[in-house]
């Protein structure tokens, strides 16, 4: 029933409590990499991206662009560390085109004149100070460096007469260098050289320079793959962009705010636009799943998608990004099978990269409990039981698919009846460990049922037999599975002497369908 569900739902029906405490989009804050919903919305900001995205397909544009920070595809100006360091290699030229303007002013046509010199701001990577610099970097289009290298010495010399020093002395020279290494990053050690009196020269001192130079790139680039793997940042900027699309496409009315935040993907509550096809009618509420583009969770789901022959020729060949993809796309296609056989799920809406719109379970933006959240009566304990089997069963015989993530997480109690979800991970009941898939999905809902009162659940190995139509016999759980496994093999077996799978497990007919 309704009131059980929507009204309790402590964790999850609270979108704009969750939002605020634990959404990185909540507080507003200009210079930070998370995004706020605005963000979200902002027209600059698709601009900006957008421009970002055609620079990323047109590589020689960005080969051009090398700067200190933009490192090929990681370009990405959002963040506090590169906006900052930037500010302030703009601030120092400024201040040094000030100074350079008072100087002059003081000095005049004077033959003694005063230097500033000690009082410039000299960038790690942006002095240069010798025309004899062996250079390191192609620095044409650097866009980090003053617009005119200074061709002059700033200081040609020192002294008079026949004691004059200019600068090309090895001895002031080299110390110079070993005094300049203090404006490498703070974090490159260079030990106390002036104190030992070292004299760098200008060879070693470019290679040194060259050296700290690439460290710091590197440590950015460190921080930036930190930053962005955190739960923050889930939406980065191209996923932005792509939700963005779809608002300015019409076909999103509003982006309102996250639902849930999990390892593999977010999910998000939208209100449904209009759509471009006529046929085609976008549900009034959204649910907007965005699989992460951090790789590291899905490392340990490889098994799912890799011995999944729908996917297979395609696995091998593929990179991460275009793996998360297929996720998404999985979920897509198994939703879709699971919608043709009546199972009620999300209706799936449109999928763009890694990026799944499906109608919202729920209303008026506060999502469907999950049922391990909903305190049911027992009548609708029993009720969602047997809707869970038959559920099974017809996913397993109409869909051909195994849930592979069953559970009272993955199931919402909307409208009095159970709703399937989060059917990425679904797989074939032939896949390699597909029984075991189905066991384990069988045994999460047995001991939910059972320990939610439900006298008449099957224990794990009868439901599993009820869903699947085999006929597993072993009256304990080691044997059991053995069994299953033999049966996996078995279809393995098959598949390497005739080169394709068994359709189906052979069993003794059709499933017994149970009813109340
Ligand atoms: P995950 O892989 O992160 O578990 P899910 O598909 O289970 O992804 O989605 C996470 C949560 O988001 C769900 O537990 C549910 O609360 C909510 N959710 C997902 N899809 C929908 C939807 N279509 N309608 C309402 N809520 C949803
Ligand atoms: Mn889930």
């Amino acid at each position: 029933m309704d009131s059980v569900g929507v009204a309790a739902a402590a964790p999850d029906a609270g979108p704009g409590a969750a939002w605020q405490s634990k959404c990185p989009w909540g507080a507003p804050n200009t210079t930070s990499i998370s995004c706020s919903l605005a963000d979200v919305m902002s027209e600059q900001l698709a601009k900006e991206l957008q421009l970002e995205e055609e620079n990323a397909a047109f590589p020689e544009v960005v080969a051009v662009a090398e700067g200190p920070f933009i490192t090929g595809e990681n370009a990405d100006t959002s963040s506090d560390l590169m906006l900052a360091q930037m500010l302030q290699m703009e601030f120092d030229r400024e201040y040094d085109a000030q100074l350079r303007r008072e100087e002059k002013k003081i000095n005049g046509d004077s033959k003694v004149s005063i230097s500033f010199e000690n009082y410039r701001k000299v960038h790690p990577y942006d002095s240069d100070s010798s025309e004899d610099e062996v250079d390191w970097q192609d620095t044409r289009h650097d866009p980090y460096r003053a617009d005119k290298p200074t061709t002059t010495p700033r200081r040609g010399f020192i002294g008079k007469g026949k004691d004059i020093t200019t600068k090309h002395d090895e001895v002031v020279c080299g110390r110079k260098n070993t005094a300049r290494m203090e404006n490498f990053a703070p974090e490159f050690q260079v030990g106390d050289g002036i104190g030992m009196d070292l004299k760098l020269s200008n060879q070693v001192f470019n290679a040194l320079k060259q050296h700290a130079y690439s460290e710091e790139r590197r440590s950015a680039r460190l921080h930036e793959k930190k930053e962005h793997s955190t739960a923050e940042k889930a939406v980065d900027p191209k996923t932005r962009l792509l939700l963005y699309k779809m608002v300015n496409a019409g076909m999103l009315e509003t982006i309102t705010g996250c639902i849930s935040t999990g390892k593999e993907s977010v999910v998000f509550h939208a209100y449904g636009g209009k759509s471009a096809t006529e046929d085609k009618v976008i549900p009034s509420e959204c649910a907007i799943k965005v699989f992460k583009t951090t790789l590291n969770e899905f490392k340990n789901r490889d098994k799912y998608i890799k011995d999944d022959y729908r996917f297979k020729d395609r696995f091998s060949k593929l990179n991460p990004r275009k793996i998360i993809r297929m996720w998404a796309e999985k979920e897509m296609h198994n939703l879709t099978r699971m919608q043709n056989a009546g199972i009620p799920c999300p209706q799936v809406v449109i999928l763009k990269k890694h990026v799944l719109v499906m109608s919202f379970i729920g209303k008026d933006q506060v999502p469907a409990p999950k049922l391990k959240d909903v305190t049911l009566s027992s009548e609708d304990m029993k009720k969602a039981y047997y809707q869970t089997l038959n559920m099974m069963q017809q996913l397993y015989k109409e869909c051909n698919l195994v849930h592979a993530d069953l559970s009272e997480y993955n199931m919402l109690w909307h409208d009095g009846k159970v709703w399937l979800i989060d059917v990425s991970q679904s797989v074939e009941p032939t896949h390699p460990h597909g029984l075991e898939f189905l066991f384990r999905d069988c045994r999460n809902v047995s001991q939910f049922f059972q320990k939610g009162g439900v006298a008449e659940a099957l224990n794990e190995r009868e439901l599993f037999n009820a869903v699947s139509g085999l006929n597993i016999t072993a009256d304990n759980e080691v044997d059991f599975q053995a069994e299953i496994e033999a049966l996996e093999k078995m279809n393995e077996d098959h598949v390497q002497n005739h080169g394709k799978k068994l359709s189906t497990f052979s069993s003794d007919g059709d499933p017994p369908i149970y009813d109340e």
